[in-house]
């Protein structure tokens, strides 16, 4: 069977009505016969029927032992987070989500929760800063907005030698293209909001565990804080996964070709997108990418001010100025003013973000379309064609 067979035939028919498409179980409580004994519902904070076909799905996709449906990805992360005790420590890639860098920063550092930053495509620099209050080696793959690429099996035998364990955040990849469990990882995290909800109009974060023990640690975790997804974006979540592979897949395509197409452009200082034999790690994003590099791309202006790039977001067609991404819509961002506007320009600059960075999400839109757009903006604001100049 194939996986996209496998996947679509994963989401159970209702089996009380025959329903096809999932119900919506928009309840609180669930009626007992007596006292504890029920069909396996008995609150809708700790368990319903609709998260858990969601849960039981994105299980099967990632290869996990269990799932577990969040209100956003910074759910997802805050509840992997609250494994850790005080004193233990976190090992991060360095440009990870600016948000779990302010919630590690902001809130679980007064816990007494330390987090070392390093740049993980370079296994190398994590063995010095292992040790045995290591507890989780974070990594992200492939990064934003720079699409740094880290070799998760390598990663994963280093962090063995001190017992911690492997958590990937797999957002930008999906599960359509990289299984961060099966190359070694212990729990893999989404924020749903992007590929998997996949239309731009739902927020939420999903948690798969590879071993039943770590399984149980999260479910209590879950039921304990709360942060659960709603059963309506559940509805919506498994919708967007009928159709991941498919957008996915196309969203890659595209991508890649826009890619090669802005490769040659005399007005383009660098481009990221490891889809490109030029990316550092190109050949460990092909072999644990399923040679999918998904719809995110990025580029820097040699005209590198603040004012090129915001011209340019602010005047494509199809590309939709806003932050971000996976959905079927493409969209434009310049992530030194919006999603990176709170690091100081000294800093966001080291990792890569420089003032003219333009980020791409490409979405299902016809590709030839979407790279006229992009020519038609070169032309506007440079006054002069890329292909002739
Ligand atoms: C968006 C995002 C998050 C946070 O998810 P929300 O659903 O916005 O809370 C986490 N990680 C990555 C890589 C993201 O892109």
């Amino acid at each position: 069977m194939s996986r996209i067979t496998e996947i679509i035939h994963s989401i159970p028919v209702d089996e009380l009505t025959g329903s096809i498409s999932v119900p919506v179980y928009q309840t609180s409580t669930f009626v007992q016969e007596s006292p504890g004994v029920h069909k396996g519902y008995d609150y809708a904070r700790s368990n319903n029927p609709t998260r858990k076909v969601l849960e039981d799905v994105i299980a099967k996709l990632e290869k996990g032992n269990a799932g577990f449906a969040f209100a956003t990805g910074l759910a997802a992360i805050d509840a992997v987070i609250k494994l850790l005790e005080a004193g233990d420590e976190i090992i991060a890639v360095d440009d990870i989500y600016g948000g779990a860098y302010r919630l590690f920063t902001h809130v679980y550092q007064k816990f007494g929760i330390k987090v070392h930053y390093v740049d993980t495509r370079y296994p190398e620099k994590i063995e010095p800063l292992l040790s045995s209050k290591t507890k989780l080696v974070w990594l992200e793959s492939p990064t934003n907005p720079t699409l740094k690429v880290s070799d998760i099996s390598t990663i994963s035998t280093l962090a063995k030698t001190v017992g911690a364990l492997v958590v990937v955040d797999n957002t930008f990849a999906s599960p359509v293209a990289q299984l961060p469990l099966e190359l070694g990882a212990d729990i893999v995290i989404h924020s749903a909001t992007k590929y998997i909800g996949g239309h731009s109009d739902l927020v939420a974060g999903l948690v798969v565990t590879k071993t039943k023990e770590l399984s149980e640690k999260i479910k209590f975790i879950q039921n304990a804080s709360g942060g659960i997804l709603g059963p309506w974006d559940c509805f919506l979540a498994i919708r967007g996964i009928e159709t991941l592979e498919l957008r996915f897949e196309q969203q890659s395509k595209s991508a890649l070709e826009i890619a090669n197409f802005l490769q040659h452009n005399p007005f383009i200082d660098k481009i990221h997108y490891p889809g490109l034999k030029s990316h550092v790690n190109h050949d460990v994003a092909k072999y644990q990418q399923n040679n999918l590099y998904g719809g995110v791309l990025s580029f820097s202006l040699k005209e590198d001010t603040i004012e090129a790039a915001k011209s340019f977001v602010s005047s494509t067609r199809y590309f939709k100025l806003a932050e971000s991404l996976g959905g079927v819509k493409s969209l434009i961002c310049q992530p030194a003013l919006m999603t990176h506007a709170s690091i100081p320009g000294d800093k966001r600059r080291a990792a890569g973000v420089q003032d003219s960075l333009i980020r791409l999400s490409v979405g299902v839109e016809n590709t030839d379309d979407l790279i006229r757009d992009l020519e038609e903006t070169f032309i506007r604001i440079f006054q002069t064609s890329t292909i002739t100049a």
